[in-house]
């Protein structure tokens, strides 16, 4: 078999969180163009549901919408469980639902620090080990987390302790995870982008006036796309990455090597 018929998703079923835009929308979208049947996973339902309808009509792959909010359990046991129900079976996820509080530690409340957590990582661990316990049960699969270059460096200028904190804390989980599941035929991986044009950066009053700065900081002078992300997640949660587990992906323009 060739690499790229070894690459394809045929026949893969799998679920991305906060994939109603954004950075979640084109993975989804890179999963179902390289075959697999896909649930696009978001507390924003109606959202969800055009994206699912979009990326069905572009690839003529089966795609459902779930609402979920990744930071209450029942919600990510019943999303799980419908993904299971309704194409099947689960052999690969991408954790990837994420925010970014922007706050001066010395202002920032209990309350931010908390959410930050719970959206970021608290709902990782969540889905990790929900989706986690059924692949170990069922013949193995790949998880994706998103972290991001915040989790190897602090941003600048905004600050953002609770965000950077909590991506660090995304690529550990998934090294650890990776260790406890090695022998039992699950694999963790993380990708942590640089600065990519989602809503998250482009419509944020706190971190939208800053894209010049630091664009004239990156390398290449620009943001990522989020299309530039899909490739990377089709590997992982494909065969030709058996043997990668437990590693990160720095996805930046070079923006960290510095
Ligand atoms: P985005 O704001 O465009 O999309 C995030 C999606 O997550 C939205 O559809 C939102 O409804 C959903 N969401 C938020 N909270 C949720 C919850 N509790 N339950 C379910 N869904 C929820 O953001 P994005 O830029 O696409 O970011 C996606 C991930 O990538 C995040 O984890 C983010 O931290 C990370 N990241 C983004 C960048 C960037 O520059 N955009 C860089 C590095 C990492």
């Amino acid at each position: 078999m060739g690499i790229l018929e070894q690459m394809s998703l045929a026949g893969k079923k799998g679920f991305v969180t906060g994939a109603a835009r954004g950075i979640g929308k084109c993975t989804a979208l890179a999963f179902a163009e390289a075959g697999a049947d896909v649930a696009i996973v978001d507390m924003d339902l109606e959202t969800a549901q055009e994206t699912a309808k979009e990326i069905a009509e572009a690839t003529g792959r089966k795609v459902i919408a779930l609402k979920c909010d990744v930071t209450n359990e029942a919600d990510v046991q019943a999303m799980v469980d419908a993904v299971v129900a309704e194409l099947g079976g689960l052999d690969f996820c991408h954790a990837n639902a994420g925010i970014c509080i922007n706050e001066a530690a010395d202002k920032m409340t209990y309350a931010q620090w908390k959410k930050n957590i719970d959206v970021n990582l608290n709902s990782v661990f969540l889905t990790d080990t929900i989706a986690g316990r059924y692949m170990l049960a069922n013949g193995g699969g790949s998880i994706i987390n998103t972290a991001s270059m915040s989790a190897h460096i602090v941003n600048v200028p905004q600050p953002q302790c609770a965000y950077n904190a909590s991506k660090a804390g995304v690529i550990q989980l998934t090294k650890s995870l990776a260790i406890e599941w090695a022998k039992k035929g699950v694999r963790v991986n993380s990708i942590s982008p640089g600065y990519i044009g989602t809503d998250l950066t482009l419509s944020s009053p706190t971190l939208q006036p800053l894209i010049a700065q630091w664009n004239a900081m990156a390398p290449m002078g620009r943001l990522g796309k989020p299309e530039e992300l899909g490739s990377i997640c089709v590997y992982l949660a494909g065969d030709t990455s058996t043997f990668t587990t437990g590693s990160d992906f720095i996805l930046d323009g070079a923006f960290t090597c510095f």
